[in-house]
């Protein structure tokens, strides 16, 4: 609008030509709007929509999409195989062990496992199989339904070729618009999103403690198991020849042992659940820091918060209830918790 009243000494001809230049339709309405610049992104007055070049992408090739989906379903399967092989595989192996110290012990430890393998699974399940956030259906496309502000802030998504609601973005592995999406996961062969976001860091913390308690129970197993057999063996010889003689055949059959299948899945699962521990934990770790910081993820902390790190953005993330906020909110946060806090009650 500037640059015509600016060059008003031009003819009309000339002045239609700019107009007709900057005329663009909405695509959320169906508006013709008038620009004052010749800019690939604008906004609608109306509805909010924001345009930019709209190019209709072409969808994936069946092939690409057959490959991501079947990558997906291993990874689920292979994550699923696993987890029941730890629990069954643990289980036998230093269950054993466990009631032969008492059965007080056998029922106590019985119980961690069941709680662990049932919170671990059933997470793991919501994460997984849950959608991780579909936008709802919205109406666009003509004036008169589409009211004033009815698409404020949506952008078009050139895959699905629908609205897309602030802070969504699309995943080609789900072929869909995920609300605050994270990131695709292929281990839960799904996005990580607004829908099952809280879910997946529940399996992340139930994974790095279910981890950490089977190395500490197979590690036991393996001193309470072993260490018996030799001293035993050392100490009922006298003579110097036949103890030298009765410690290797001891250490043939500690090798046995442990070569055994008993000893083999306990090594293999203090080593695997070792290595996953770690790697879990890190991940674990970003996520809380995401999650702190308020960012990348989940609208309504991200837009509450304005980009503002805090303890109270992991609380609300966890839908923590009001007393948790004045328990754990330290007295310097006060403002910031007295800003927030209103809007849950
Ligand atoms: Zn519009
Ligand atoms: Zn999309
Ligand atoms: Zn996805």
């Amino acid at each position: 609008m500037n640059e015509i009243d600016e060059e008003g000494v031009k003819d009309d001809h000339h002045i239609t030509s700019i107009i007709e230049d900057h005329e663009r339709i909405c695509w959320g309405c169906g508006l013709r709007l008038l620009l004052a610049t010749d800019s690939p992104v604008f906004k609608c007055g109306w509805c909010g929509a924001i345009s930019t070049q709209i190019r209709i992408r072409k969808p994936d090739s069946a092939c690409f999409s057959r490959w991501r989906r079947t990558r997906d379903r291993f990874f689920v399967a292979i994550l699923l195989l696993f987890m029941s092989f730890v629990i069954c595989a643990g289980v036998w192996a230093v269950y054993p062990t466990v009631f032969s110290i008492s059965y007080f012990c056998g029922i106590f430890h019985s119980s961690i496992t069941a709680i662990l393998s049932l919170i671990t699974i059933s997470s793991f399940c919501l994460a997984a199989f849950k959608s991780a956030g579909a936008p709802v259906s919205v109406t666009w496309g003509s004036y008169p339904v589409v009211g004033k502000n009815g698409l404020e802030n949506f952008t078009f998504c050139t895959y699905c070729e629908k609205p897309k609601p602030p802070r969504a973005h699309h995943c080609r592995s789900c072929r869909m618009c995920i609300l605050d999406m994270d990131h695709h996961c292929p281990f839960i062969g799904n996005c990580v999103g607004a829908a099952n976001h809280r879910h997946f860091i529940i399996f992340l913390i139930s994974i790095v403690i279910g981890c950490f308690y089977a190395v500490m129970m197979c590690s036991y197993t393996v001193f309470h198991v072993w260490p018996p057999q030799l001293e035993s063996s050392a100490s009922t010889d006298t003579s110097a020849v036949s103890r030298m003689l009765k410690e290797v055949l001891t250490g043939i059959a500690s090798s046995v042992l442990l070569l055994s299948v008993r000893g083999l899945v306990l090594l293999y699962l203090s080593f695997a659940c070792l290595s996953v521990d770690i790697g879990i934990t890190v991940l674990l770790w970003q996520q809380l820091y995401y999650i702190y910081e308020g960012k990348t993820y989940i609208a309504h902390i991200s837009s509450q918060n304005s980009g503002n790190g805090g303890c109270q953005n992991i609380l609300r993330f966890f839908n923590c209830p009001y007393w948790a906020f004045r328990f754990f909110l330290i007295p310097t946060n006060t403002a910031k918790f007295q800003e927030s806090s209103s809007k849950f009650l």
